[in-house]
């Protein structure tokens, strides 16, 4: 089990070190939105979030119209709410992907 701790710092840079770290974070905020850019790409392109309902992972291709708000699955006959299918998507994805991480 992981154990997040947090600090606040005040710092009183002069110029030469504003500048500094000024580079620096802009630096990190480039790298972090790049790698975060690509990843979304990957995800939207290939994890059907809102397209499969978990339960019965029936793929329904209707739903990539994002003004179906609400579907009734025909395989198994539930009627569900886009967001909440697709968030319970993302979750258990993680969880997959967690629980592989932490299996190496
Ligand atoms: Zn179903």
């Amino acid at each position: 089990m992981n154990t997040y701790k947090a600090y606040k710092f005040r710092i009183y840079p002069n110029r030469e070190q504003k500048i500094m770290i000024d580079k620096t974070f802009g630096c990190t905020r480039f790298v972090f939105n790049k790698f975060l850019s690509e990843r979304k790409e990957k995800y939207e392109k290939y994890f059907p979030s809102s397209q499969v309902y978990n339960r019965c992972e029936y793929k329904n291709e209707e739903v990539k119209d994002l003004s179906v708000r609400k579907w009734i699955c025909p395989r198994c006959g539930f009627e569900h709410d886009r967001d909440i299918n697709a968030s319970e998507n993302i979750m258990f994805e993680g969880l997959k992907i967690y629980m592989k991480e932490s299996m190496i």
